[in-house]
This record gives C-alpha cells, structure tokens and sequence, in this order.
C-alpha cells in the first residue's frame, strides 16, 4: 500500500518515520527545506528560528522513548531550565506570575493584596462562556484582568471575552489555592513540561529535524495543489497516485485543492482564522533568562526568546523579538526602540501559519471540515491539519495515535 503524507513538519516527518516500517511512504513539501513552522537556519553562526524558539519536551513516556531510542540519542541533547520572566509594569518577575506575587508586593502592595484576596475568592465549577471568563475563575479578577487578559488579547490579537476556553487546559500552569498560598511563604515552581526542556547539543533544533527525517522518501519544492479520487486511489497534481493521503497542511486550504470538495465546506474553512508571526533576531546585551513575556500594550513585542541560553555553553547575546501578525522590517526596527538592551538586528521573518485563534466558532468549524476529509478518505494530523494549540511533542503523539490506527486498519 502507498501512503502520501503532505508536509515535512514534525507532524508529517513522525508518521513518516513509524509508517515506512510497515508501507511505502512518500512526504510531499512545499518548501525546499523541511521541519515547518520548526525549521531553523543559522545566521552568523547562531542558530534562528523562523518561527518562535523551539523547545522540546513531553509529559508522555511514549514520545520520549520514540525520540529518544529512535531518532536522536538522549545523549546528544542537553537539558536546559527554563528561566521565563515577565516584564510587568516596568518590573522584571518571575513566570508564572501567580507564584511571584512577593516579587509584586515589593513594588506594588495594594496590586498583590487584590490579586491574593481574589485569587482565595475566585469560584470554581462554574461553566465559562468565555476565554476571560475562565481567566477570571481560575485566576480571580485582579490577576486576570491586569496580566491574563491583556496578555491573551495581544497574543491572539482577538479579544478573550468572545475567545472559546475549551483548548486552554495543560497549556498553562494552574495554581491551586494550596500551592498559591505556598507561593507566598517560599519559593516555588510549576510542573509544566517545560519548566525544563531539551536542545539538541549542537546548539541547533534541525538536527532533530534531519534526524527525523532520515530514511524517507522526501520530495522538496513540491507544493499540493489538487487532489482528486480515482477509483478508490487518490491522484495528486494529476500524477502521483497513492491508496492513502495523510495531511499536515492548514485545514482552512486542503479543501481548495480537492477537486470535489462541495461548497459548503469550502465556506465553512474561510471562517478558520489564524495569526501570523513576525520576528527578528537581535544581538543584545546579555541576557540570563531563556525567555521574557510582555503583556504590557504599549510594547508590540509579546515575547523575547533569549535563544543564546538554549545554547550549551550559553551565548546570552542573542534573542528573537517576536509580534503578531505580519509586520514591515522597519516596524521591528520601531517598536525595538522602546527596549534598549536589543542592539543590532541580524535576520527577520514572517511566518505563514502561526497561532491558531481560538474564537467561538472555531470547534464545530474545524469538526465539520475534519468529518468532511475522513468520509473523502483523507487523515488530518498537527498543528494545522488538526487545527488545535499543539507543540511538537503533541505531533509526535498524535502521529502515534494515528499511526497506530492505520496500522491497524491496513497493516
Ligand atoms: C511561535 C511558535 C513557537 C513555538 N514554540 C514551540 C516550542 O518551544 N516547543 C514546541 O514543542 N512547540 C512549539 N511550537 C509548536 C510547533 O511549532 C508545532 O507544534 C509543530 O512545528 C507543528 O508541526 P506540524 O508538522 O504539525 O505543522 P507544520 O510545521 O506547519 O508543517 C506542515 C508542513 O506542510 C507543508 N505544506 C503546507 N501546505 C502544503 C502543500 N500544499 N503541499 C505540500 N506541503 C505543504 C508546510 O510547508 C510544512 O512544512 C511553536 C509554534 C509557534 C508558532
């Protein structure tokens, strides 16, 4: 049996790595390089990553043991801790801010006091109807609405009170009243998986990527612009035919290009919304956090990743500077004025898909498209394939979980 998987992201390039064991597979790409929003390139020796500042790790033993025994040794990775700070009314404290309310206190009491009485006031087991809403009872008021909020408003540039909840749980650390009461009698930390993570050794996420990619067949510069069912074969660009199509590309395009797609479909996909990102590379002071949030309106940026100090040995002269959606090179220059430790710019990049936006609509949206692609006979997998708020170790996991179906179904 042939399997046609569209996209060498990490999502493609997974199930490509699990399914050629039992079938011939072949990856399309668009691009002509792999890894997705993953990829990274090196500029004057440091490595940039087009998109963000990937990090690696997972919560699930599966995933870990895949790559690890599979792809790419433990021993060539080193394990970084994440030193995420958040630059909050002109304060640098530590993330999550609901353990540094001591660090708060210290410039401002009367804010800790209201974000603490509300915290122990906030009320749990209520149905949300909102983003902000669920902030507002997991967090209480004051802290919601003076960081989370603004925060969530910037990075979705939509506004968390007409934002679905849904997709949030395991995204963020949630503090219980113990642990915050915890929090303001010693120091404590979060168990997120990645309040430590791993980065490959040679201080460059694409060795992972290539490692990932070794032993398949990979055809580059090979956009998907039609598909179409022939028998029970699926025919890609009118030549390359296969008995099974798996795709990672964005669910709000993949209708376009099949050629029987009915037009309902085609106007349900137009309401998917999704950000893009614009980021550049700096050469800066030095730096010793790994990561810098900034909810603050005032500045474009909503997060510097210090991508020197993923490094082994640390180069902390070197952060990506990244804004939503698309923006002028000498926007950047503009909005980095405000932030005088960014010295000299050294790349830019804006990304096609980035963030998927979480509005009202979007799950029966992309459950209808998605119940669409399976009756045609197509397997969606990933961030944008699946539509959802998933990092790489959630791709690998779910190319697990489809793998495993497939396997099972055709193997
Ligand atoms: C700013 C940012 C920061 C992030 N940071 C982290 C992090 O620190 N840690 C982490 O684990 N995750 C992180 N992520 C998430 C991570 O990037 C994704 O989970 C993962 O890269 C998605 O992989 P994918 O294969 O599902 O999708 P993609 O990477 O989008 O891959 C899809 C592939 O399909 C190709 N394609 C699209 N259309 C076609 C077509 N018509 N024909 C052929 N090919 C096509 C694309 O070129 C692409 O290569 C971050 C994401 C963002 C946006």
């Amino acid at each position: 049996m042939k399997i046609g998987i569209i996209g060498a992201g990490i999502s493609g390039l997974s199930i490509g790595q699990i399914l050629k064991e039992y079938f011939d597979v072949e990856i399309l790409e668009k691009e002509n390089e792999i890894g997705g929003i993953a990829k990274t390139k090196i500029v004057n020796g440091i490595t940039y990553h087009l998109v963000g500042g990937h990090c690696f790790n997972s919560k699930n033993k599966n995933v870990l043991n895949f790559v690890f025994n599979k792809i790419l040794s433990k021993s060539e990775w080193h394990l970084v801790e994440r030193k995420a700070k958040i630059f909050f009314k002109n304060h640098i404290i530590d993330y999550p801010i609901e353990f540094s309310i001591k660090q708060i206190a210290k410039f401002d009491e009367e804010l800790a006091f209201n974000i603490t009485k509300d915290f122990f006031s906030s009320k749990e087991n209520i149905n949300p109807k909102n983003l902000a809403e669920w902030f507002i009872q997991k967090f209480g008021e004051t802290l919601a609405k003076e960081y989370l909020i603004p925060y969530n408003r910037k990075i979705w540039n939509q506004d968390p009170y007409e934002m679905d909840y849904t997709w949030v749980k395991d995204k963020l650390p949630i503090p219980n009243k113990k642990s915050f009461f915890l929090s303001l009698i010693r120091d404590i930390k979060d168990n997120m998986p990645h309040s430590f993570f791993f980065y490959p050794n040679s201080n460059n996420q694409q060795t992972f990527i290539n490692a990932l990619s070794l032993g398949l067949k990979i055809v580059k510069n090979y956009p998907v612009k039609h598909i179409e069912k022939v028998g029970n074969k699926y025919v890609i660009n009118g030549e390359k035919i296969y008995d099974l199509i798996i795709s990672t590309m964005p669910l709000n395009l993949i209708p376009f290009v099949i050629k029987e797609t009915p037009l309902e479909v085609k106007k349900k996909s137009r309401l998917l919304k999704y950000n893009r990102v614009t980021n550049m590379l700096w050469e800066t002071e030095p730096v010793e956090n790994t990561w810098t949030y900034f909810p603050d309106k005032e500045i474009k940026f909503h997060r510097h990743i210090h991508i020197g100090n993923f490094f082994e040995p640390k180069n902390s002269r070197y952060t990506i500077a990244e804004v939503i959606g698309k923006h002028s090179y000498e926007d950047m220059l503009n909005y980095a004025k405000k932030l005088d430790y960014l010295k000299k710019p050294l790349d830019y990049n804006v990304s096609e898909h980035a963030y998927v936006v979480f509005d009202k609509n979007y799950r029966n949206t992309k459950n209808y498209i998605i119940k669409f692609l399976e009756d045609y006979g197509i397997y969606t997998l990933g961030r944008f394939g699946e539509w959802e708020y998933y990092n790489m170790d959630i791709c690998i996991e779910k190319a697990m979980q489809l793998s495993e179906k497939i396997i099972k179904r055709y193997g």
